[in-house]
């Protein structure tokens, strides 16, 4: 049977049940200043070197929401690292299917200056003082053909997770886009290195998601 897309709703409590069946450690983050929670995840021992793994700051993306879901589920995550997952960045935008979330901003755009969207400041004000080897951030992109991903760091890890790897500068990319992405974020100092992983439209949504869950699991393999 097809993947069907969950509410915002269905999706925090699959989550949730995910506490008792898998040893998750699930809370619901305030977005100050926005009637809405942000759901993150902790998962493994906190001694091990930690990755950040998030998905869905743009609503009309949602392969990456279902496919971390689906390596939790799964039990698909190595258990040599620990792990922080924001299942979907943008709750108002996966509900409405759209990229920007209720109040029409591109979170994607507002991690500088210590977040300028309730979404972008929950997790900056819950990230602080912590540091991640690996930071892996999962998106979709209509116009591409294949799967891709945008590298920011030295390692060149990228085109062991897939073929196709940019590096753009990260200050260019920050005027591009005339804000800060989550990846950009995470490659100024809270991760050794930031990925932006991407699928293509026009694939199913079981293709999608099994692409970010092979990437995923491509990137911290590679940190072996
Ligand atoms: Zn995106």
């Amino acid at each position: 049977m097809p993947l069907s897309l969950p509410t915002y709703r269905e999706l925090a409590q699959r989550w949730k049940n995910l506490r008792d069946s898998h040893d998750v450690r699930v809370r619901e983050v305030a977005c100050v200043g926005a009637p809405r929670t942000l759901l993150c995840a902790e998962f493994g021992d906190a001694a091990l070197p930690a990755i950040h793994l998030s998905g869905g700051v743009h609503g009309d993306e949602p392969a990456g929401v279902l496919a971390l879901l689906r390596l939790v589920e799964s039990g698909m995550l190595d258990r040599a690292f620990s792990y922080r997952i924001w299942p979907c960045t943008n709750p108002t935008g996966f509900d409405a299917r759209t990229r920007v979330n209720a109040d029409g901003v591109d979170i994607n755009r507002t991690f500088g200056r210590g977040g300028t969207s309730p979404e972008a400041s929950a997790v900056i004000m819950s990230n602080r003082d912590r540091k991640f080897v690996l930071a892996v951030d999962l998106h979709e992109d209509d116009q591409a053909g294949g799967p891709y991903c945008y590298e920011y760091g030295d390692r060149a890890i990228g085109e062991r997770i897939v073929p196709e790897c940019l590096r753009p500068d990260p200050i260019e990319e920050a005027e591009l886009l005339g804000g800060l992405s989550l990846s950009l974020l995470m490659r100024r100092g809270a991760a050794d290195d930031a990925i932006t992983l991407e699928t293509p439209a026009h694939a199913t949504l079981d293709e999608r998601v099994d692409m970010h869950v092979r990437m995923v699991q491509a990137a911290i393999a590679s940190l072996r």
